[in-house]
């Protein structure tokens, strides 16, 4: 049943949408056709914005939702014009013919930076026979677009790597990190640890944590992958006031934590029954250190760099990482506080693209996770895992359960469909239920400039 506050949210947002013009109310009185036939584009796209929410499936928009805006409320990735599903599976390295129903970071990334499925661990390789696999930022390279990088995890994990390092392990991190990749050193003929392959890409904007992975002294040559930086003339930044010093035109890596950054938000993690049930909690919501960009800063300051007036364009991934690391922790407020992160880092890109129509933006997650929402919990039922309860927006409370492991174990990644969503050239070819590795063919697709046969004798 709909509270009264709910139903008189909606009463005041028909109304205001009345006000607008015509295609906008034609939209609020439930008819989007209009909308949709406007939002297509099968033209070519000149940027490329890549948005990934890592680990975050359904429950896990929704939570943030409910908690951030109310239950009523949109988030900014929610007025994406065209969204579909897709299935987010990876295979197994002994028997590459069947599919593991549960991926991690590393396959899914694989799958969506390459267009081919690997093993659970692969960064852009393959299963079993361990060969690169090129990858989307690879070929916008090769096109002249400048690139950019964007992570809250270490750049050197999965999701960044993907796109720039080809090894067996995602562990393979740093120079002193080889231990599961003997045969991608240096010494061994190989391109070497994934920090060192991330520099040898030339990307013009990396930003992230990590810098203990770029700091380790034990390249070949006895250099770190923080002097090959400054030998390859990056501007190297260690924290959020060298961002204005940051100017297009020289390349930019900022590494603003020896680890991962720091969440967002803070507040209690999710407990057995009936711990944490009986006083709803209220986020607080200012755990980031000043001295660390917000992910919207570093995606405002991407675009900044990347843009230019004429010539190719760019293409940028920008990851909100922590959603899955908080899902992994069961700690609802750091997770929903990623979310709300993530979200405001996709206003900026959105604006961006609203703004330049040949920008292709897509929003999406690499895989489920384990959060639920659930009925507030009784003596007699009650989930069987850890929860927490939350007060919303809305005043209400909220119940999140997590049950993918045993009380203060790691939680696990799900294997759902997840959300894809999109805006610009290309982005109808979201809509429906695709694949992964689908996401790889349409962004190539976009920068290729291969528009449809249809468009072009239209
Ligand atoms: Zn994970």
């Amino acid at each position: 049943m709909r509270s009264p506050y709910v139903a008189t949210a909606i009463a005041l947002a028909v109304f205001a949408g009345a006000a607008l013009e015509t295609i906008r109310s034609r939209a609020e009185d439930g008819d989007r056709s209009a909308v949709l036939r406007q939002a297509i584009d099968d033209g070519p796209a000149r940027n490329v914005i890549l948005f990934i929410g890592d680990g975050m499936g359904d429950s896990e928009i929704t939570a943030a939702r409910n908690y951030e805006v109310g239950a009523a409320g949109r988030l900014a990735m929610d007025a994406l014009p065209l969204t579909g599903a897709y299935t987010t599976y990876s295979v197994r390295e002994t028997d590459p013919d069947l599919p593991d129903y549960v991926t991690d970071s590393a396959a899914s990334g694989t799958g969506w930076a390459t267009g081919h499925k690997t093993s659970n661990g692969r960064i852009s390789t393959t299963a079993q026979t361990d060969s690169d696999l090129k990858t989307i930022l690879e070929i916008a390279r090769e096109r002249s677009m400048r690139t950019g990088n964007v992570t809250t995890a270490e750049l050197t994990d999965a999701t960044p790597a993907v796109l720039a390092a080809h090894v067996a392990s995602r562990t393979c991190q740093g120079p002193a990190d080889m231990t599961a990749c003997p045969q991608d050193k240096k010494s061994a003929g190989g391109k070497g640890s994934i920090a060192e392959q991330m520099l040898a890409h030339d990307i013009d904007v990396l930003m992230g944590g990590g810098a203990a992975r770029f700091d380790q002294q034990t390249m070949e040559d006895g250099r770190s992958p923080i002097q090959e930086a400054l030998a390859r003339n990056y501007r190297v930044i260690g924290g959020a006031a060298g961002l204005p010093l940051a100017m297009p035109g020289r390349k930019l890596l900022g590494l603003f934590t020896t680890g991962n950054m720091t969440t967002e938000w803070s507040g209690l993690e999710a407990l057995p029954y009936p711990s944490n049930v009986a006083r709803p909690q209220v986020c607080k919501e200012d755990h980031r250190p000043a001295g660390e960009p917000s992910l919207a800063e570093m995606t405002a300051k991407a675009i900044e760099l990347l843009d230019r007036p004429s010539g190719p364009g760019f293409f940028l991934q920008v990851e909100g990482a922590s959603i899955d690391k908080e899902d992994h922790n069961a700690n609802p407020c750091g997770q929903i506080g990623e979310t709300v992160a993530f979200d405001r880092a996709i206003k900026i890109g959105m604006d961006f693209a609203r703004a330049h129509r040949d920008t292709l933006l897509i929003v999406t997650a690499d895989h489920g996770h384990t959060s639920q929402i659930v009925s507030m919990p009784t003596d007699l039922d009650h989930p069987t895992g850890v929860m927490s309860v939350l007060m919303t927006h809305d005043q209400a409370p909220m119940t999140i359960a997590y049950g993918t492991n045993a009380y203060h174990r790691f939680m696990d990644h799900t294997g759902t469909q997840v959300r894809i969503g999109a805006m610009g050239p290309q982005a109808a070819n979201v809509v429906g239920i695709t694949d992964q590795t689908d996401l790889f063919r349409l962004m190539l697709r976009a920068i290729d400039g291969r528009a449809s046969q249809e468009s072009s004798t239209r």
